[in-house]
């Protein structure tokens, strides 16, 4: 299945997606995790990213299209994909028709996790991500067994530095305002479902098999 699923920051787009994208063995293509990645590794990518991530804005359409182009090229992709946090503007979303076009593709359905503004300041400040595997936890929500440690990987926990509360909201106000257009926009191509995400993780695993035809309960 080609999949993508969208959402405010903290909607848990990431959590479900490590779930999803094991359960129909897809690649998870996440736009922030290669920001990072490229960060992490020092390249030309990640300088770029680094300023417009620290402050909570959005990478540039022209850079962020071209990695997403990149990746949906590779072989692997040929089996399906969930993509995770692209597009997040208008532009963004119409290139991405033209790159599936052009590779002979098409999106078999958009997740829409919804959750209010007021819950996802906590559940921002309080993310917990592995060093090494990528994993999400929440010190409240979804807190690892031992605290600091991944359960899956032994990896150590860290806090992104964009999950500051200054940040955190200066992130929903963009989203608001770039982000959110694309409801309309995949509403308009028959493709949207809605999740409610304001409840327990595994219940909005449900209600995406329910939303896929699946039945994951
Ligand atoms: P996104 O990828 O949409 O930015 P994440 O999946 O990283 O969001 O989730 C943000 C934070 O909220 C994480 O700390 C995660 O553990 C927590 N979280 C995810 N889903 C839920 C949920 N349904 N209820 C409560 N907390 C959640
Ligand atoms: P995320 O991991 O999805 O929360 O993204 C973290 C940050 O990476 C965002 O706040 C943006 O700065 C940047 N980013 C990720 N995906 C995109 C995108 N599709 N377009 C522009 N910037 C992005």
């Amino acid at each position: 299945m080609n999949l993508l699923i969208m959402g405010p920051p903290g909607a848990g787009k990431g959590t479900q997606a490590e779930t999803l994208t094991a359960k129909l063995d897809i690649p998870h293509i996440s736009t922030g995790d290669m920001f990072r990645k490229a960060i992490s590794e020092g390249t030309e990518l990640g300088k770029k990213a680094k300023e417009y991530m620290d402050a909570g804005q959005l990478v540039p359409d022209e850079v962020t299209i071209g990695i997403v182009k990149e990746r949906l090229s590779e072989e692997d992709c040929r089996k399906g994909f969930l993509l995770d946090g692209f597009p997040r503007t208008v532009p963004q979303a119409e290139a991405l028709e033209g790159i599936l076009r052009e590779l002979g593709m098409e999106l078999d359905a958009v997740l829409n996790v919804a959750v209010p503004d007021e819950k996802l300041v906590a559940r921002l400040t309080g993310r917990r991500i592995c060093r090494q595997c990528g994993a999400s936890y929440h010190v409240l929500y979804n807190a690892p067994k031992q605290e600091g440690i991944c359960d899956a990987c032994q990896g150590e926990l860290y806090q992104r530095s964009d999950d500051s509360e200054e940040t955190a909201t200066n992130r929903l106000s963009v989203y608001h305002q770039n982000t959110a257009p694309l409801i309309d926009f995949y509403a308009k191509r028959g493709l949207l479902k809605e999740i409610d995400g304001d409840r327990p993780i595994p219940e909005v695993l449900v209600a995406i098999g329910q939303a896929l035809g699946r039945d994951w309960a």
